[in-house]
């Protein structure tokens, strides 16, 4: 696996190698260790299926989901037609942004001003940011060191709220099976935010097919790319209602097709407010090829990730985080812990790795920078100090991977950040 110049085993330093390029390693200089020149935040480009469909779309113009030609079906009511078999849920709406489909499930659950909705204090801004769109608030709950929501914090806490958003960060699902019980005897909503979790399945069932109603992203950071766009799907049919009522659909409701009958929207359609955030025809179709063959990439991010793992576990120092027997997961992102280390050491380990072109984020900085940030940075949201979770945040690194990264990149990536770790663990305890 090791190229001829792993550096796993020797400690790290200036080494001459002479004038080499390695496949993914651009050479930095005549005498330094291998570097990774490609990028984090490349995307794969769409498939030509995809292309084809936008320029379809396009060529007719008939690009607002309920502009359509006499006898045709809109691209939007397909894709959540094709989303809602992939997930085996009865209903299926796509709208504007994974926030919007967050905020309209907790509307849609009753979910109002001045109400509380439990939520996990590790997760990333635009959920806090869905349950203040609202004008409700936040009851945070703690995070585990397998960076799933702390269950006990839960239990503890089950009688502040009736709703929990719980935020499958960074792919990572807890125990389903005890959060549900949690949950069904204090009588709490779930509403999965699934935004990591799209492909992913607990014990065989699809991420977001726990709860009351899931929630994902299509953001280009996601794991599948329409710019921007979400999904709400649920086997509730009076939420289902109100969701596309709520969504735009101008009593065009009948234009659905994973959807429930007329006389359901007949109950809510007086009473539910049109807070736009439709999905159109462009995005959905180049996002139907992409759910067609989401399984496929969900393989091609688990090799990487492995890859990742592989080359990381063992590291002394680090903990990889292992992964439950009941999760499938999708492995877009890695996380690995330095528990317990200085905060000094983590930010060299962090600027040495960047150094060499491996782009780690860091859950324990002061400030939020790019996608992370932490609940004692919400300020619109009150929060109690939560010292067990505050410790796992402080040693939480966290690196996306894109599927336009190859299985030797990958290696590589690895063998940088064990040198770099390595290098900054050797030099004394914490
Ligand atoms: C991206 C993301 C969302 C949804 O975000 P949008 O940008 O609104 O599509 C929700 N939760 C988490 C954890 C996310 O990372």
């Amino acid at each position: 696996m090791a190229g001829p110049f792993a550096t796993s085993r020797r400690p790290s330093g200036l080494r001459p190698i002479g004038l080499l390029t390695l496949r993914g390693a651009a050479l930095h200089s005549w005498y330094m260790t291998e570097i990774f020149a490609g990028s984090f935040t490349q995307q794969d480009p769409l498939p030509q299926e995809a292309l084809d469909a936008a320029m379809a779309v396009l060529g007719h113009g008939r690009i607002h989901r309920y502009n359509v030609a006499e006898g045709e079906t809109a691209e939007a009511a397909l894709l959540e037609q094709d989303f809602a078999v992939l997930t085996g849920a009865r209903y299926c709406l796509a709208v504007a942004s994974g926030g919007y489909a967050m905020t309209t499930a907790l509307r849609a659950v009753g979910i109002g001003h001045g109400d509380k909705v439990l939520s996990n204090a590790f997760t990333l801004a635009p959920v806090p940011g869905a349950i203040a769109a609202v004008g409700a608030e936040p009851v945070f709950v703690g995070v585990t060191e397998d960076l799933t929501i702390d269950l006990n914090d839960l239990e503890a806490k089950a009688d502040q709220a009736r709703v929990l958003l719980l935020s499958h960060m960074r792919g990572h699902i807890c125990d389903m099976d005890r959060l549900m019980a949690i949950c069904d005897a204090a009588g709490i909503t779930v509403i999965e935010d699934c935004a990591h979790t799209m492909g992913a399945a607990w014990r065989g069932v699809a991420s977001g097919r726990h709860g009351r109603v899931g929630c994902y992203s299509m953001q280009t950071y996601k794991h599948v790319n329409s710019g921007e766009g979400g999904f709400l799907i649920t086997d509730d049919e009076e939420i289902a209602a109100r969701a596309i009522l709520m969504s735009g659909s101008y009593m065009l409701y009948e234009r659905h097709l994973a959807s429930p009958a007329p006389e359901v929207f007949e109950r809510f359609k007086y009473d539910m407010p049109n807070i736009s955030g439709r999905m159109d025809n462009l995005r959905a179709a180049i996002l139907r090829p992409q759910i067609a063959r989401l399984d496929e990439q969900v393989a091609r991010w688990n090799d990487r990730y492995r890859a990742l793992e592989n080359g990381l576990r063992g590291t002394p120092g680090l903990a990889v985080i292992d992964r439950p027997e009941h999760e499938a997961y999708v492995g877009s992102s890695i996380q690995v812990l330095l528990l317990d280390w200085a905060v000094d050491r983590i930010r060299e380990v962090v600027s040495r790795c960047a150094a060499r072109g491996v782009e780690l984020k860091w859950f324990g900085a002061n400030e939020p920078v790019g996608f992370t940030s932490k609940y004692d940075q919400w300020r619109y949201a009150a929060s109690e100090p939560m010292p067990a979770s505050d410790r796992i945040l402080a040693g939480l690194l966290d690196m996306r991977v894109p599927l336009s990264f190859s299985l030797d990149d990958c290696a590589l990536i690895a063998r940088i950040i064990r040198a770099e770790v390595g290098a900054v663990y050797q030099t004394g305890p914490a």
